[in-house]
């Protein structure tokens, strides 16, 4: 299962962000990896579509996506040199397969920082830093166990590994994440083993006070949004952990009219869709009166291992995927209607999934 960490330098309020997650999330009770690892939680990814689907269909179970989340306790300067465990909580990065920034964008004399000061493009420059030093060893290290081997000569598989390390060490070197470099298919193959921190994709959350994120103005914000852009423009969602804090406690009419006065919404679907989406993951439905089911696939995934994630025998016994796109059905209302306007579509084994598609697989047994 693909998971997503949320990493920040302490006091900048992941363990607030993560704890909301919780208790939006399924009850841990029910996915023993959740208790056995106090740090990780499955919440439900929210979808209009999959709403529509079980109101169309009234089935009598009904499975949405779900995003893993892990906290990843606080990084401070030096964490990759072993500085407040910091070497620890790095490897716990190397498990996950995208990140969370949390930015602190809140001011707020009672909660300390670490470096004495509010400053997140200084932090995020510091967290950089650390994720590309723990790289550049452990690229080092894949370096140096390569050239002890070469009295004895190299194999031509070690020559290239050689050289795809050596680039990736000169491209760190010059302070870029890994994730920004042109990799070949072949450099791929490698990063995929090393399992790169500054290759997981990011999404920032920029936490600031709830009355900046009422006002929707931030004084770093674009300072924030500087960087971001800078460093590869990946998703930046600013939230306000206070804020959700608050309206979680709310019963939901309460709420709603808070949110509505306040003319904000709650942030935390946002969040997890994007982070959902950064992971390179995508998902398919499958529909009918007992069922209406999100699969999770990575994207560019071909229809016969989609139906391998519902089931072995679906790939190996795979003879086509009935495919319905969510918008026609939508659009037309029913099953039938779109059978009868020849949108139901038959694809063969080389049909890429797109997300949302609604799928019903034939396989010979
Ligand atoms: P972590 O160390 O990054 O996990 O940070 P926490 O979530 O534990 O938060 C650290 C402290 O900052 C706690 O006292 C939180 O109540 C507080 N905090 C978190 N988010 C906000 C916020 O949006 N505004 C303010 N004023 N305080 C916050």
């Amino acid at each position: 299962n693909l998971k997503i960490g949320i990493v920040g330098m302490p006091n900048v309020g992941k363990s607030t962000l993560f704890n909301l997650l919780t208790k939006v999330g399924v009850p841990a009770e029910n996915f023993p990896f959740c208790t056995i690892d106090p740090n990780a939680a499955r919440v439900n990814v929210p979808d209009d579509r999959f709403n529509w689907l079980v109101s169309l269909y009234k089935p009598k179970s009904a499975v949405p996506a779900f995003l893993d989340v892990v906290d990843i306790a606080g990084l401070v300067r030096g964490a990759a040199n072993g500085e407040g465990l910091g070497n620890a909580f790095l490897s716990h990065i190397a498990a996950v397969d995208g990140i969370f920034h949390v930015c602190r964008a809140f001011e707020d004399a009672d909660v300390i920082h670490v470096e004495d000061r509010v400053d997140p493009v200084a932090d995020l420059e510091i967290i950089h830093q650390e994720l590309r030093a723990k790289d550049r060893a452990k690229i080092e290290g894949v370096i140096e166990s390569i050239n002890k081997l070469k009295s004895r000569g190299l194999k031509k598989e070690q020559l290239e590994e050689l050289d795809c390390a050596n680039r990736i060490l000169e491209h760190l070197n010059k302070e870029v994440d890994v994730r920004f470099g042109d990799w070949s298919a072949k450099d791929v193959e490698w990063l995929n083993e090393y399992q790169l921190l500054t290759a997981k994709p990011a999404v920032y959350l920029v936490n600031m006070s709830e009355n900046d994120f009422a006002r929707k103005k931030n004084k770093f914000l674009p300072k924030i949004h500087e960087w971001v852009q800078a460093h590869g423009g990946e998703p930046i969602i600013p939230f306000s952990a206070a804020f959700e804090n608050k309206i979680f406690e709310m019963p939901d009419d309460e709420k709603d009219k808070y949110c509505k006065e306040m003319g904000v919404v709650c942030m935390l679907p946002k969040i997890i869709t994007t982070g959902f989406k950064a992971i390179h993951l995508i998902y398919f439905f499958t529909a009918g009166e007992d069922e209406v089911k999100c699969w999770q696939i990575r994207q560019g995934c071909k229809a016969p291992q989609a139906a391998g994630t519902i089931h072995t025998d679906f790939e190996r016994g795979f003879i086509c995927a009935e495919v319905m796109k969510y918008d026609e059905l939508k659009e037309l209302g029913s099953e039938n209607a779109v059978k009868a306007a020849g949108k139901y579509r038959q694809q063969g084994k080389e049909y890429v999934v797109t997300d949302g598609d609604i799928i019903y697989f034939k396989f010979n047994v």
